[in-house]
């Protein structure tokens, strides 16, 4: 049994701040450390609940972060970020995916660093009319490949939207966020323990069927300023709907994925002012 694991950084235990998830922030080092730790209780549990192979794809920002020299050696790390599908890249042919230190879209509550892909240039990201976020699009194209997300990590935020996506998931909750960047954290012992036996119940089970992109895929797109969709609207197959809004349609979510992810590039050669 071949198990996926997607880690990103904002949901793992203990991170609260920027310093911990930048990579030239001054703890960043320390949120390495904490990821990789989430990640090898993961991978425990899948090891324990049967897999025969885990994969791990590092998810966030610059996408090596993950500490290779501590990584459980059962797994296999895709370290970097060139990658076509990015934060889910190499799940083709995986049974299931875990989605790791994930966190809440932009504009939610008390959701510890809540936002869609780019926290610069994404206010809202609709896909055939409703809001999604990262775990979200990240599920949709799981679900595309025939790979169900059957557990996920990060704060109580990240497990409402997870949930609401997909019933009957397994959600560690390792800590309960109480603002953007504060957060009450479960002691390590006790959230990477969380950790370790949702993942293992998750791969047990297997109850969870693979989500069904919807397909075509209609997609709009709020920025964060009118120069972000001037720039966003010279990309071929793009077309203006207000002034921080652009939409674009696909036949599929892998093609609506690549659209996106060359809009907001696009996007994100604006001036800041
Ligand atoms: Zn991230």
């Amino acid at each position: 049994m071949r198990v996926y694991i997607s880690a990103d950084m904002e949901g793992i235990s203990g991170v609260v701040h920027p310093s911990q998830i930048d990579p030239n922030g001054s703890d960043y080092l320390r949120g390495r450390r904490l990821q990789t730790g989430d990640v090898n209780a993961a991978i425990e549990g899948a090891l324990q609940a049967g897999a025969s192979e885990v994969i791990v794809n590092d998810s966030h920002w610059v996408q090596r972060n993950i500490l290779l020299e501590d990584l459980h050696p059962c797994a296999r790390l895709i370290s970097g970020s060139t990658k076509r599908l990015g934060m889910v890249h190499g799940v083709e042919g995986a049974d299931l995916a875990l989605f790791i230190g994930y966190h809440a879209k932009h504009g939610t509550p008390y959701a510890i660093a809540d936002h869609t892909w780019s926290s610069s240039c994404v206010d809202d990201l609709r896909l055939n009319g409703h809001s999604i976020g990262e775990f979200a699009l990240n599920a949709y194209i799981c679900g595309y490949f025939g790979v169900p997300v059957v557990m996920a990590s990060g704060d109580q935020a990240l497990e409402n939207e997870a949930k609401a996506l997909i019933p009957g998931i397994q959600v560690a909750v390792v800590k309960l966020a109480t603002g953007r960047w504060a957060a009450e954290c479960l002691p390590l012992s006790e959230s990477r323990k969380l950790i370790r036996s949702c993942a293992k119940e998750a791969v047990s089970v297997r109850n969870i069927q693979p989500l069904s992109p919807p397909s075509p895929c209609e997609v709009e797109l709020d920025l964060m300023v009118t120069e972000m969709a001037d720039r966003a609207e010279y990309v071929p197959g793009v077309h203006r709907i207000g002034g921080r809004t652009i939409g674009f349609e696909c036949e599929d979510i892998i093609k609506a994925f690549e659209m996106f992810r060359t809009v907001v590039n696009a996007a994100s050669l604006f001036t800041p002012f």
